[in-house]
């Protein structure tokens, strides 16, 4: 797929963000060093990744853990940190290594 990039005069001035929602169609995973793996086991469904999560990217349905939406997770560890600390069903791995299953 080719991304029509634009030049600088295509920006808005001060790099206002003028289209609502654009953030949807950036997929930060591309980038993403570490990847966020669940435990379904050890959760409790307290939802503190859901709450916490910066990027929205925590999947939740009827009030349950569903999964990541890893398009837009950018591995940030902050899920991990808030799981409870005697749950721990999140565990930060490193993506290369989840890459190659
Ligand atoms: S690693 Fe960061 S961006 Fe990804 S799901 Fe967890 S809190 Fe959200
Ligand atoms: S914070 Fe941990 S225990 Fe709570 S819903 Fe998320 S993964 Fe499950």
């Amino acid at each position: 797929m080719s991304v029509q990039k634009k030049g600088w005069r295509d920006l808005p001035t001060g790099g206002l963000i003028l289209e609502a929602g654009s953030s949807h169609t950036y997929k930060t995973g591309g980038w993403r060093t570490y990847r966020p793996v669940h435990n379904p086991q050890k959760c409790i469904n307290c939802l503190a990744c859901w709450i916490y999560c910066p990027d929205s990217s925590v999947i939740v349905t009827d009030g349950k853990f569903v999964g990541f939406d890893l398009d837009h997770c950018k591995g940030c560890g902050v899920c991990a940190y808030e799981c409870p600390k005697k749950v721990r069903a999140i565990t930060m791995t490193e993506e290369a290594e989840e890459a190659k299953d």
